[in-house]
């Protein structure tokens, strides 16, 4: 059933509801319904979607802890002309969830890899959360513990793009604190959490309000999380105090001691004030 011919088969890479079943395209029913096979991540998961659309396409388990072994046996179908479609639990395939090794094994192999695309619950997050869109940094998933998480938002903390995290329901009050702690605490941030489902629930406040907010509100600690932080309001470097204040220390001082007390001065990174110095002396 390849749409433009290639050699062997077509893996198709699908994305499925994040909530709302109807949230499927046309395009995907018709792959999902003609591919040999379906490689999902959970079977009993996708069975309902399937079951929905009337679609008896065979599925088979591909998910994270099989990922190794399966990715070269499902290649060799490929190979052989055989059609597959991967899909996940929900939303896109390989945003956090399995099928980067099959995706790449199969570009090495040449065969055709081609996406229906549909939902990710990252870009819906970023598409209702009421931040700045234009550029913005998915971090996926932060580690489970808080030292490293905790050195991961520090390693954040001074980018200016939107952030977007997803986040377990047994963690989302822990990593929101640790937010509010590393982050300035009026830092604008948002959960969105059940997106398409009968619980959707979107709310923008600063970090240490949403904080409270989720401590004091049970019903609101179940289900699936996306948080959002907007970036660092000051981060842009050439700002005209900052350059102001630059000019005048580089006057009189090295360039290392001016960019580091600009930087101290004005709370800009050194890297970016450093750049700024770097022009306004000719380098
Ligand atoms: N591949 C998926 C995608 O494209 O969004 C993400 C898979 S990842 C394993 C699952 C995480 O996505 C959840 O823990 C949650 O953070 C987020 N998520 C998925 N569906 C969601 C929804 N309906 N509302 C909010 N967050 C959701």
């Amino acid at each position: 059933m390849a749409e433009q011919p290639g050699k062997g088969g077509v893996l198709y890479i699908v994305a499925t509801p994040i909530g709302n079943l109807e949230d499927i395209s046309a395009r995907a029913i018709r792959i999902l319904s003609q591919v040999d096979i379906i490689a999902a991540e959970d079977t009993r998961v996708s069975r309902k979607l399937a079951d929905r659309y009337h679609i008896d396409t065979p599925l088979l388990a591909y998910h994270d802890h099989n990922e190794r072994q399966r990715a070269p046996q499902l290649v060799d179908r490929l190979v052989h002309g055989e059609d597959i479609a991967l899909i996940s639990d929900a939303g896109t395939p390989l945003i956090s969830d399995a099928g980067y090794r099959l995706v790449r094994l199969a570009q090495e192999r040449d065969i055709r890899v081609t996406a229906a695309p549909g939902p990710c619950a990252a870009i819906t997050a970023l598409s209702i959360a009421g931040l700045p869109t234009d550029r913005f940094v998915f971090e996926g998933f932060l580690p489970p513990k808080s030292a490293p998480r905790r050195h991961r938002l520090e390693a954040l903390q001074h980018e200016s793009c939107t952030l977007i995290f997803y986040e377990s329901v047994h963690r989302v009050v822990a990593t929101l604190r640790d937010m509010v702690s590393i982050f300035d605490a009026d830092r604008e941030g948002v959960i969105a959490r059940e997106i398409t489902k009968q619980f959707e629930t979107v709310r923008r406040d600063t970090l240490v309000n949403l904080l409270v907010w989720l401590e004091n509100e049970p019903r609101q600690r179940k289900g699936e999380f996306v948080l959002l932080v907007h970036g660092r309001r000051d981060a842009a470097p050439a700002t005209v105090e900052l350059e102001r204040v630059l000019s005048l220390l580089l006057a009189d001082l090295p360039m290392k001691q001016a960019v580091n007390l600009a930087a101290d001065i004005t709370g800009a990174s050194r890297n970016d004030v450093y750049r700024l110095a770097l022009r306004q002396s000719g380098g």
